[in-house]
């Protein structure tokens, strides 16, 4: 476990320089460390990345130096098999992850609520922290809400400015987990396990392990939320060791829930109804009854988190309508990097064929076949874009009607001549985005400028 006290004097490695790194350095030189910044590669503008000046960086490589450290704390993408952290391992040198670095320095008494899941983390913690901000509003005016990980400011940024009873909710990764041995959250909650990452942690075993870590070391006191029907996360239920409720919105389900959706209201077995929000898709009431159960296990009021519900809007990049005209609606689904995310996309529309689907990017190794069903029930024509075109031609072509286009730019063309009243145009593209763009971000800011770009015309031309 990594205590400050005992580590006192020793100098810290950083290694990668990556947002968590960057945070988990400025920490630890706050509280008087000796810190080494250690990036594998090179790094161009550092002046600009805000690191703290006392902190030594080296960039482009990891040197002796790094083992010349006491102890190592390692952002979250650094292969666990990478001969940095073998050496570390050889020369028994401590390795820890940035979040138990940054959990070591907050106040006693916080309340640490933490969400994982291999998809749904970022709409679930949102909505949490939101009910969890409402909360203290309305009725604990002197606690505060930092939500923190993968969907906003590391830990490391919040810790120095919490204080006792004040609510931590983070967004944790399987990555964060992998590292964690000591991780202990109040209320720790898994949405849902899916092959996913399987190369870094080195395949479905590992992966599973590691997101198993999030209940580790909860004890009778604390409590755990999980998907009922999610196989691998109802395998886990045995050895919970907290207060354990379960979720699912489907009607089937290994594990016994204590909450259920009648397609209209999510209903728990401790009497409360709620309207989930206005978001699309089975899977976001999924995400709603796992937001409330947390909420619940912290003593927040039903009518708090209906307050919220009401009024949560859908998320930016994740099945995002953003615009309309002439009866067509635009939907910004540029988060769909999987073709599992694509199939929970179309899942979420009404079963006749109306999508012009914008599909492609940087293949990801599976067929796009299993996109078959789906788009035959909600499709129109799939607009294909991006490095892997052929593939998808290769794949689909015979069985549905595919427009080659390249670009989104000439996607967003095409859909628009072709797209009818009552249609909609969806970006979800199943693929990632750095064939042609910087990020999945960038992906659908642009997509939602050349559709807006492409509307002021069309009105200005009347
Ligand atoms: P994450 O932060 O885990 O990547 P997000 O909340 O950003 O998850 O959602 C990303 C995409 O994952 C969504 O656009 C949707 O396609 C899919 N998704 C979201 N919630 C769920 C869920 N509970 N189950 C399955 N898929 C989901």
């Amino acid at each position: 476990m990594f205590k400050p006290e005992k580590f006192k004097g020793k100098k810290a490695c950083i290694l990668g320089l990556g947002r968590s790194g960057r945070q988990a350095a400025a920490l630890l030189c706050r509280h008087g460390f000796d810190v080494l910044i250690s990036e594998e590669h090179e790094m161009a503008h550092l002046q600009t990345l805000g690191l703290p000046a006392q902190a030594e960086v080296e960039t482009g490589g990891h040197s002796e130096k790094v083992f010349a450290c006491g102890f190592i704390v390692k952002s979250p993408g650094i292969f666990p098999k990478s001969a940095v952290l073998k050496e570390a391992r050889k020369r028994k040198i401590p390795v820890f992850s940035e979040l138990e670095v940054a959990l070591a320095f907050a106040p006693k008494g916080i309340c640490v609520l933490a969400v994982s899941g291999t998809n749904g983390k970022t709409t679930t913690t949102s909505l949490l922290g939101e009910i969890l901000k409402e909360y203290c509003a309305r009725l604990a005016p002197k606690r505060r809400v930092f939500v923190t990980g993968n969907i906003g400011a590391p830990v490391s940024a919040a810790v120095d400015q919490m204080k006792p009873k004040d609510f931590l909710v983070i967004e944790v990764s399987s990555y964060q987990l992998e590292d964690s041995t000591f991780f202990r959250p109040k209320v720790a909650c898994l949405l849902n396990i899916t092959p996913d990452h399987l190369d870094h942690h080195g395949g479905m075993a590992n992966y599973i392990k590691a997101k198993a870590r999030l209940f580790k070391n909860q004890r009778a006191n604390d409590f755990a939320v999980l998907n009922g029907g999610n196989e691998y996360c109802a395998q886990m239920a045995p050895k919970i060791k907290g207060t354990l409720t379960a979720f699912s919105a489907l009607p089937n389900h290994p594990l016994k829930t204590d909450v259920f959706f009648d397609g209209d209201e999510i209903i728990f077995s401790a009497g409360h109804h709620l309207r989930p929000p206005k978001l699309k898709g089975i899977h976001n009431v999924e995400n709603a009854m796992a937001a409330a159960l947390c909420a619940l296990a912290v003593h927040v009021p039903a009518n708090i988190i209906q307050t919220v519900f009401d009024r949560f809007e859908p998320m930016e990049h994740r099945i995002e309508p953003f615009a309309y005209h002439k009866g067509v609606v635009y939907v910004n689904d540029s988060k769909a990097t999987n073709l599992d995310s694509t199939i929970i996309a179309l899942k979420s529309f009404d079963r006749a064929p109306r999508i012009w689907l914008i599909l492609g990017g940087r293949d990801k190794g599976a067929s796009y076949e299993v996109l078959l069903p789906y788009l035959k029930m909600h499709c129109k024509g799939v607009l294909s874009i991006g490095e892997c075109m052929d593939k998808i031609e290769r794949e689909l072509k015979g069985e549905f009607p595919i427009i080659r286009c390249g670009t989104l730019e000439k996607a967003v063309q095409t859909a628009a001549a072709h797209a009818k009243k009552g249609d909609t145009v969806l970006l979800s593209p199943a693929c990632s985005s750095f064939d042609q763009f910087k990020d999945y971000e960038e992906r659908g800011r642009v997509f939602k400028k050349l559709v807006n770009d492409y509307i002021k015309k069309e009105r200005a031309g009347k």
